[in-house]
């Protein structure tokens, strides 16, 4: 049986061609060390021209780090975080966000479609007691959303007024920030600084490098001894030329931008044919690179059995299958006609 990786992750990708090319250039000859290189000075000028503002710009090893790192710069450890209940930072990343930030609490919070909504935020910060609950002082948001959703520009422009309104900061994570820019269609500066973002965790692995995001402040000063907070953390690469030159060869040319419209049209399109052939309703509006599905117990180990790799994401029946910027037209083809080939059985 041949295992198939395609629907798991926009991770079991492999890494976009201009950014192996990139890589190999790095390679020849000698550069400067710890981010001092030409590279990663790329990268950063490459950001500030797409945002188009002043902005700091780091790069770290991973998404776990970015968002742990980002929020306890954020945060002094008797602070809080408001969150979706669903957020890779409160599902994913092993406490990293209350480890790396000394103690600060993750407060998950519900809400329809993987998305944040101003009730229940206002719900959950009713129930903090002064004094006795940490403090909040970060609301962070997902973009696209864990559910495979995407906030519109106007909702995110209600929850920064919310942060701001009680001088809460405004975080990201953008592990697929570059999908939400493909659905939305906007600049990435209408959802982020211009509506009072302070930092996003704009993340390049599941877009076409082997690894490294990108921790962008906004506001400068929030960025003070950041450096020093990565270090620490065991996220300052020495050879920082290897991150930085698959990066700067997806923003130079608006790589990253065609590979998230390619991983999303593959979701619609996957969706379109599920929908089609098989009678699949989605669980969530397919507006990213991601869809979810009820399906049977039977039918999904029956798939498993013909190798297909993909996760049950939600109890007790809705499973995400995860277009990359890779994923071919024959494989979304191939699965639907498995799909229909067992339920016809
Ligand atoms: C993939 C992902 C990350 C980053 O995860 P790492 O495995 O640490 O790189 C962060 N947030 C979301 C929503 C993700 O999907």
């Amino acid at each position: 049986m041949a295992h198939r990786f395609e629907l798991a992750s926009d991770n079991t990708a492999g890494m976009a061609p201009e950014a192996w090319r990139a890589l190999e250039e790095a390679n020849a000859g000698v550069e400067a060390s710890y981010g001092e290189d030409k590279w990663t000075r790329r990268v950063c000028d490459l950001v500030r021209e797409l945002f188009e503002t002043d902005c700091e710009v780091f790069i770290v090893f991973n998404g776990t780090a970015a968002n742990g790192l980002a929020l306890a710069q954020l945060c002094r450890p008797f602070h809080s975080v408001v969150c979706h209940e669903h957020s890779h930072i409160e599902m994913d990343e092993c406490g990293g966000p209350e480890f790396l930030s000394g103690g600060s609490k993750l407060l998950p919070v519900p809400g329809a479609n993987g998305k944040l909504n101003l009730d229940n935020m206002e719900a959950t910060l009713l129930k903090q007691r002064e004094l006795h609950s940490p403090k909040p002082r970060v609301i962070s948001v997902t973009q696209s959303t864990e559910l495979g959703t995407v906030y519109t520009r106007d909702e995110l422009g209600v929850l920064a007024e919310f942060a701001r309104a009680r001088s809460l900061f405004f975080h990201m994570d953008g592990a697929r920030f570059a999908n939400a820019i493909a659905s939305l269609g906007c600049a990435p500066k209408e959802i982020t600084w211009q509506l009072g973002l302070d930092v996003l965790c704009f993340g390049g692995t599941k877009n076409g490098t082997s690894g490294g995001e990108l921790v962008v402040f906004f506001q400068k000063e929030l960025a003070q001894e950041f450096d020093y907070r990565a270090k620490q953390a065991g996220q300052l690469a020495s050879k920082m030329r290897f991150l930085a030159a698959p990066w700067a060869a997806l923003l130079r040319d608006g790589a990253w931008l065609r590979n998230a419209q390619q991983a999303n049209e593959s979701a619609a399109y996957l969706m379109a044919k599920l929908r089609e052939n098989a009678n699949f309703e989605p669980a969530f509006a397919r507006e990213a690179n991601a869809i979810f599905l009820r399906m049977p117990e039977q039918l999904v180990r029956q798939l498993h059995a013909r190798g297909w790799h993909f996760y049950k994401f939600l109890e007790p029946d809705i499973y995400r299958l995860m277009c990359s910027w890779a994923v071919q037209r024959s494989t979304l083809d191939a699965f639907v006609g498995d799909v229909k080939a067992l339920q016809e059985v």
